[in-house]
């Protein structure tokens, strides 16, 4: 069995390969550890090991999770799941980051939900280019009319786009949707200059992902291994 140390220290010599091989600078990618239904001592291994952003999907775990990790003041937290708006205040009070962002109302209530000591929360507009009905996210279509929403808001600072696209077997499929993704990211960068994440690319789909432009590839399995099925319920 590999160590957490050990996975961590090779998913970032395979993004740095990938990066490479497409002459991307390797700093230009950023590693994000997925540690949802993971315990904290999991957590505590990757950060003695140099990691220090890492996602969470469900309020409730992320936000004890956080809470018992407390001192470890440099770690950045991401909110990646789907978000329900009586869950916002939490999110909003807790994490860095929101890449889930998929309607005004839930940008709005982050927002107005922000504690006044805090810097603004960093959020993502979540797309689903593929409009599968099973995954949150909006369509193209929606993106720049919702990005322009999300400028008016104060304590949010708008810093790019997140898909999960499907997975597949046909690769040529699956590069005309990073494509897209990146021609969207590119057009949202060009209107707004703070712009600069890209979140794409999974365990099995890094290497095409960062060929085509991503920023940031979220890795949950190939850095803590597999999950238990987690009840809906807990959610
Ligand atoms: C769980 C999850 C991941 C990580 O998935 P793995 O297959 O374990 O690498 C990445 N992004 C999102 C949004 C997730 O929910």
């Amino acid at each position: 069995m590999k160590t957490i140390a050990e996975r961590l220290k090779s998913a970032l010599q395979t993004l740095h390969h990938s990066a490479q091989q497409v002459n991307r600078c390797v700093d230009d990618v950023t590693l994000l550890a997925v540690s949802k239904t993971k315990p904290v001592s999991d957590i505590q291994l990757a950060y003695a090991a140099g990691q220090r952003q890492f996602g969470e999907n469900y309020v409730q775990e992320g936000v004890e999770k956080i809470q018992q990790l407390q001192n470890l003041t440099d770690i950045s937290w991401h909110f990646i799941g789907p978000l329900q708006s009586n869950k916002s205040k939490l999110v909003a009070e807790h994490f860095d980051w929101v890449q889930s962002v998929d309607r005004f109302k839930i940008a709005k209530r982050l927002s107005d939900q922000r504690p006044a000591n805090l810097p603004p929360l960093q959020v993502c507009i979540q797309l689903n280019i593929e409009q599968e009905h099973t995954k949150s996210g909006i369509d193209a279509q929606q993106l720049l009319a919702l990005a322009e929403q999300i400028q008016t808001l104060p304590n949010l600072t708008l810093r790019g786009l997140m898909a999960i696209p499907q997975k597949t077997d046909d690769g040529q499929q699956q590069q005309q949707t990073f494509r897209q993704l990146q021609a969207l990211f590119q057009q949202l960068k060009a209107l707004y200059p703070q712009v600069d994440t890209l979140s794409m690319g999974m365990s099995a789909d890094a290497e095409m992902a960062i060929a085509n432009g991503s920023t940031m590839v979220r890795l949950g399995t190939a850095i803590f291994g597999a999950r238990a099925v987690k009840n809906k319920q807990e959610q």
